[in-house]
């Protein structure tokens, strides 16, 4: 489920909203529509991307077996 960051463009209140379609979005403390979506939780959850490791073939490092660690 999207759930969205809105910030309101005529009072400046932040708010989440969840939305199902095109549900339209007013702002929850001066009721007006003029809201902009600021970002997706979905988009800042995760951190950084898990790097692709190079361990499974038979370079230096990869399995441990190499005694530089
Ligand atoms: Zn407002």
């Amino acid at each position: 489920m999207p759930i969205y960051e809105y910030r309101c463009s005529r009072c400046g209140q932040e708010f989440q909203k969840l939305v199902y379609g095109q549900t339209a979005v007013a702002c929850p403390s001066c009721q007006s529509p003029e809201v902009r979506r600021t970002l997706s939780i979905f988009g800042i959850r995760g951190g950084s991307a898990p790097v692709a490791s190079e361990g499974a073939g038979g370079t230096c490092c990869g399995a441990g077996g190499c005694g530089c660690h």
